[in-house]
């Protein structure tokens, strides 16, 4: 048996494929190469068939599918039915060390993970009851490690290593049915079952195993050492680092273009990922927006498609006895309506409604707002409701739930907007039919359970389930996981995310076996792996993937972290000689440019006469409203567009809160009282009109008006006694070609009969100070022209009155300017002229005001922005 050795890099796998080649040459099938990951296996058939080999994908295969033909009779156990098995082991046993965690989820997975990794090592509830370490929560994974092995064997199932130790038997007894040659490539680790299997292949083939050393137990069984001749060329090494993860990923595919546009094809670059929970996201949307074609060699989380949240939902919808918030998600993701106005009517209605339940009303509401292509599908849930009312056999729920999938009616391409992505929707209905029939296999088959019990079974697989869908695109760039990148040899290469604790990972103590248990397990050859094995490996994935490149390799990392907190370099880049490259601020091209520049403009005379007839009573508010955006007016004034209902959490907003203010306000100042009571008055009056549910939140608001009201009660800062007040003073006045309206929160007239208008604003202090400046507010000179032209009184002044966590009086200009009502009538007919002649452009006065648009959704105006900066760029 030959040990090929060698660090990475240093050609032990190119040996190895140029002996395989060389057999496919001379039509030799009875040879295998068994590597360890079906994504490598995958890898290595696409790249040798490229090169024009023809052969049978079998000759490349894991090392688990081919010892799979000698221990049939022993099927593996799928980590989803060890998870389900571990659950209710874990609480037959009942030890009282895991009485606070048995249920939760998090527990059985650390207790299914360590379990797996015991097996793997070949190391079974006997051999570890045998040398069982001094560690608090042993004997107690001892005794759910039993019952599970017990539970496995009544099922016929078996854990990694049995079954592997159970072929390594049957090979050496057996044979390998003509097979003569095999390799063995990519292992960087080979547990005891494993390495027992290596040894019965080398009784009957011609073995060779890549590895990086030669270590006494490959010496024992009778390995020798080779080490290749030739090593690739060491690539050029570049260091970048970006002010944040954004700008990293950014760099990468600012590069990626730039060798893109140099004539190298995408398929000739890969990014390598040590942290995937954080890099693939950024990577995914990154990439997308700079138009830069990948593949990402991740899974899924079965549990998060569309498809399978589609249907989970739907019984999640009906077991909540059809919730409306529930169902109404359900429906929105069923595919052909992602772009349904219906379905939105439909949307905008339930959530006016909500809280509320049952299928019959949701019918009702669909055929109010005349959403008729929902009404069927609405029907077809109604199909699952007697489902509460069943007990059956786990086998018989999953025949059932199969049915679900009628419900759903796959999306066809070109029709509309698709809610999901078109090419994962079989592999998502076919796993999610595998978790149906793993649930079932994973409970007692002959008894009979209610919906809840399996439902909860087949969620808990749902999580477990990895979706992986096939990408037969050739011209892409490759994104893959440190581990995977091990095989592949590529021209250019980058390895992001080079920060401690992210590259090398952090790696917690087991919660059930720490480091010195698992050294007190070494003496008698169970060998798990501790902390210094981890770094090890940290370290070997890092050398693998800086060699991963025959040209280029560019490592880059964050400075800083999301907090703004900086980041530790990896110590992986301690000592690297490579000066450090600043990344550079980049947009990508928009794909789709925005219209041109300038103003934009209605000009058909029917919507310019629209607009008059609009603008023909204008409020203060609605001009201040063009004042700080044409669209912004155009959208919530003239089109009169509405914002989806807020849901009930959200519905005590500022604009509720204001009003409650404004209400108990109007009442209080002219006629005194007691303003506790008028508030609560005011406070259920609007939680009965809005529905506003009671809870938390809605309490702490609930004080926090309280207070602030009781605030201004007691403040003196206004001389009330001079004034004789009014509220709530509705007033039109015409002016022009037109009539402007409006309501005056209070007007506090003197014996003299001079008019201070009062407007009170329920908002932080600042932004009622900033009005004091701000010259594109029309609404006091107006609110002034009011009290001289409606009301006969004489203007004297304007106070915006904030009432929120202080009370502040701000005075509209300290002293009235000469002229200010010629000015505002010549504004006002301004403004309204531009209304007039069709200015309907996004232009923000103030982008900060932008976050509180209803219209910032349609406006695009944050497109027209990365477009400005792109061109800038
Ligand atoms: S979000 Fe900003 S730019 Fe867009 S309509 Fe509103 S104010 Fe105008």
């Amino acid at each position: 048996m030959r040990l090929i050795t060698g660090p990475p890099g240093s050609g032990k796998t190119t040996l190895v494929l140029e002996a395989f080649r060389q057999a496919l040459r001379g039509r030799n099938d009875a040879v295998r190469l068994l590597v360890p990951t079906a994504t490598l296996a995958r890898h290595l058939q696409n790249r040798i068939a490229r090169e024009g080999f023809v052969f049978r994908p079998g000759l490349v295969q894991t090392l688990s599918a081919f010892v799979a033909g000698w221990a049939e009779d022993l099927p593996q156990v799928s980590d989803a039915a060890l998870y389900l098995i571990v659950e209710q082991a874990a609480r037959r046993v009942r030890r009282p060390e895991f009485a606070q965690v048995e249920q939760m989820p998090g527990f059985c997975a650390s207790v299914a993970r360590a379990i797996g990794e015991f097996a793997s090592a070949g190391c079974d509830s006997a051999r570890l009851a045998a040398g069982l370490p001094d560690a608090p929560f042993a004997a107690a994974f001892l005794a759910v490690y039993r019952e599970v092995e017990r539970e496995l064997e009544q099922r016929g199932l078996a854990l990694r290593g049995k079954r592997f130790e159970r072929a390594a038997e049957r090979i050496a007894r057996d044979g390998l049915n003509g097979i003569r040659t095999i390799w063995l490539d990519g292992f960087h680790e080979l547990p005891d079952p494993e390495l027992r299997v290596i040894e019965s292949l080398g009784r009957h083939a011609d073995v060779s195993l890549t590895f990086e050393a030669m270590d006494a137990r490959l010496q024992a069984i009778g390995f020798r050492e080779e080490r290749p001749a030739r090593s690739r060329p060491s690539p050029v090494v570049a260091l970048v680092a970006a002010p944040g993860i954004e700008r990293e990923v950014e760099e990468i595919a600012r590069r990626i273009l730039e060798q893109a546009a140099a004539g190298r094809p995408f398929r000739e670059m890969a990014v390598i990922v040590r942290a995937k929970d954080i890099y693939v996201p950024v990577l995914r949307s990154t990439l997308e927006r700079f138009g830069i074609p990948a593949r990402f060699y991740f899974d899924q989380r079965l549990d998060q498609h569309a498809v399978v949240r589609f249907l989970t939902g739907a019984v999640d919808a009906m077991l909540s006895g059809w919730d409306h918030a529930q169902t109404l998600a359900v429906l929105r993701l069923a595919p052909r309506f992602a772009d349904s106005e219906t379905m939105d009517r439909l949307d905008f209605a339930v959530r006016d409604l909500m809280p509320d339940s049952g299928l019959g009303a949701m019918k009702g509401l669909a055929e109010a707002v005349g959403a008729d292509r929902v009404a069927p599908l609405v029907d077809a849930l109604a199909a699952i409701e007697e489902w509460r009312a069943l007990t059956l056999a786990p086998e018989d729920w999953t025949a059932r739930m199969r049915t679900l999938r009628a419900l759903f009616r796959p999306a066809v391409a070109g029709k509309g907007l698709l809610s999901i992505p078109l090419h994962s929707q079989a592999p998502a209905l076919q796993q999610f039919d595998r978790a149906l029939d793993e649930a079932a296999e994973a409970l007692p088959a002959s008894r009979q359970i209610g919906i809840e019990e399996f439902w909860r079974a087949v969620k808990s697989v749902l999580r477990l389930i990895p979706l992986r869908v096939d990408d037969e695109r050739r011209n892409v760039v490759h994104i893959l996981s440190a581990p995977e990148a091990r095989q592949w040899v590529l021209p250019v290469v980058f390895v992001c995310g080079l920060v401690e604790k992210q590259f090398p990972h952090f790696h917690p103590q087991d919660p059930f076996f720490p480091d010195d248990a698992r050294r007190s397990l070494h003496p008698a050859g169970v060998r798990l792996r501790t902390a210094a094995d981890f770094e090890r490996e940290e370290r070997a994935l890092f050398d693998a993937a800086v060699s991963r490149a025959t040209l280029l390799v560019t490592l880059s990392y964050p400075e800083f972290d999301a907090r703004g907190d900086r980041n530790l370099p990896s110590l992986f880049l301690d000592g690297l000689a490579v000066d450090r490259q600043e990344s550079r601020a980049v947009r990508p091209q928009p794909r789709h440019p925005p219209g041109p520049a300038g103003p934009v403009r209605i000009d058909a005379p029917a919507l310019l006469d629209f607009l008059r007839q609009k603008t023909a009573r204008v409020s203060a508010t609605a001009l201040e409203s063009f004042l700080q955006c044409p669209f912004q007016f155009f959208g919530g004034r003239a089109l009169r567009l509405k914002k989806a209902p807020l849901r009930p959490q959200e519905r005590l907003d500022f604009l509720t809160q204001g009003l409650i203010v404004h209400r108990v306000l109007a009442e209080w100042w002219p006629a005194g009282g007691d303003i506790e009571r008028l508030f609560e008055t005011a406070f259920a009056q609007a939680c009965e009109e809005k529905r506003i549910p009671r809870g938390y939140h809605t309490e702490r608001l609930r004080n926090a008006m309280l207070d602030d009201l009781q605030v201004f009660a007691a403040d003196g800062q206004w001389e009330r006694g001079r004034f004789e007040s009014r509220a709530e003073l509705e007033f039109a006045f015409p002016l022009d070609s037109l009539e402007v309206t409006g309501k005056i929160d209070r007007l506090d007239v003197t014996a003299g009969r001079r008019a201070f208008v009062i407007d009170y604003k329920y908002s932080n202090s600042q932004r009622t100070k900033d009005k004091r400046d701000n010259g594109n507010l029309l609404q006091a000179p107006l609110y002034l022209m009011a009290a001289e032209r409606c009301f006969g009184l004489e203007p004297a002044g304007m106070y915006y009155v904030g009432l929120k966590k202080e009370v502040v009086y701000v005075n509209w200009k300290d002293a009235l300017p000469a002229g200010w009502s010629t000015d505002a009538e010549r504004r006002t007919l301004y403004v309204v002229g531009q209304i007039r002649s069709g200015r309907v452009e996004p232009a923000p006065a103030d982008i900060e005001k932008c976050r509180y648009c209803d219209c910032r959704d349609v406006c695009r105006v944050v497109i027209r922005q990365a477009a400005a900066e792109a061109e800038g760029a």
